[in-house]
């Protein structure tokens, strides 16, 4: 199988195109634009590959889109390439409406196109696999319930309203158009290669470097984190075993507060680098809150490991050590990040 992946120079889409190539027969093609948050740094160990190839292009662009499709002649796409980072998308919609919408408009078109004039046995393999989040059902609150995959959309910031606009939209290529979709949604991921600008990586990142660990309001929003790698094997049990048109919901069952996180890479950080003036907790600081933050997520991912099989490997014990580790081993791809981070701004 050859499969498109979009957006596979970012944090899942990396993990993504790695476990194909290392524990798969299939082969890969990437498109990603490479924003701020593209980086081929994070596929280095699998770039010499003769089942990999990438291409420097921008879902809002049809024709590069169409060319694409037309050279490669892919049997599945996972669709990744999003602008992702909430505090963005507050300051900045733009780019939000236009990669999440539109970009995803214009490749379901292309898809369409390209899969319509396919052969009938190729026609019947082919998937269109978009990959989204928990946040477009809002938050949930009281500490009981679960995000089910009937759970009705109820976006709180720009990034999650474009995100469920894109649901919408594959839903209806596949209601209108029978266009074979198959669609996840995943709650928070960590793991290595993960941009510093989101929560466990920053707090890594900055309490090496001796700064503040900022933290929103009272620190109380639950969250329900996945090792991105297991992500990646749900995704690709999803596109090879999911029934197409249907949804599933990711989750890792793992819920903890982002002061309890917090807390966990600190008591790691004191265990594996100690410092000689006490705990890196000392670092923390609660900053003023995020607008509309959602209080709680959590995901029952009842229904991918029923009929798909599929559960996490990781507990968040065994994760968040690896993800430090890494982070303390790879300090190369970091120090690439940063330079890049300064170079944007
Ligand atoms: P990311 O921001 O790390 O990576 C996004 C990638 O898309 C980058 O490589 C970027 O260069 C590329 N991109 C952005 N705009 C593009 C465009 N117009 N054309 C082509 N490429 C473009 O994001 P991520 O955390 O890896 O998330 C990947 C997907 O998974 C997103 O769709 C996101 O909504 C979804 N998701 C993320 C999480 C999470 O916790 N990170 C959880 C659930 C779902």
């Amino acid at each position: 199988m050859k499969i498109l992946v979009t957006g596979g120079a970012g944090f899942i889409g990396s993990a993504l195109i790695r476990h194909i190539i290392n524990d798969t027969n299939n082969s890969v093609v990437n498109i990603d634009k490479l924003t701020y948050a593209g980086n081929l740094d994070s596929l280095v160990s699998i770039e010499k590959s003769n089942r990999y190839v990438f291409e420097k292009a921008d879902i809002c662009n049809k024709a590069e889109l169409k060319h694409i499709f037309n050279s490669y002649e892919p049997n599945f796409v996972m669709h990744l390439a999003a602008e992702s980072h909430v505090d963005r998308s507050i300051d900045s919609p733009d780019n939000f409406i236009q990669t999440n919408i539109v970009g995803t408009y214009n490749l379901l078109e292309i898809a369409r196109d390209y899969w319509n004039d396919m052969g009938i046995k190729k026609k019947s393999s082919f998937r269109f696999h978009h990959i989204s989040t928990d946040e477009v059902y809002g938050d949930l609150d009281n500490d009981k319930d679960l995000f089910t995959e009937n759970t009705p959309y109820a976006p709180s910031s720009p990034y999650s309203a474009s995100k469920a606009a894109s649901d919408h939209l594959v839903r209806a290529w596949h209601r209108t158009y029978n266009l074979p979709t198959i669609i996840t949604n995943c709650s928070n991921n960590y793991g290595p290669y993960h941009f510093p600008e989101k929560l466990i990586p920053l707090v890594i990142l900055n309490a090496l470097e001796g700064k503040t660990l900022p933290i929103y309001g009272d620190g109380k929003q639950v969250r329900d984190w996945l090792y991105v790698e297991d992500h990646a094997r749900a995704l690709i049990t999803a596109i090879n075993k999911g029934v197409i048109g249907e949804t599933y919901n990711i989750g890792g069952s793992c819920e903890k507060t982002n002061i309890e996180v917090v807390n966990i890479i600190c008591d790691l950080l004191d265990e594996l680098v100690p410092l000689n003036t006490g705990s890196y907790k000392a670092q923390i600081k609660h900053i003023a809150d995020r607008p509309g933050h959602d209080k709680r997520y959590a995901i029952d991912a009842t229904k991918i490991s029923e009929k798909l099989g599929w559960s996490p490997k990781e507990t968040f014990e065994s994760g968040i050590r690896k993800t430090v580790l890494w982070y303390l081993e790879n300090q190369k791809w970091c120090d690439n990040v940063k330079k890049n981070k300064q170079e944007e701004s």
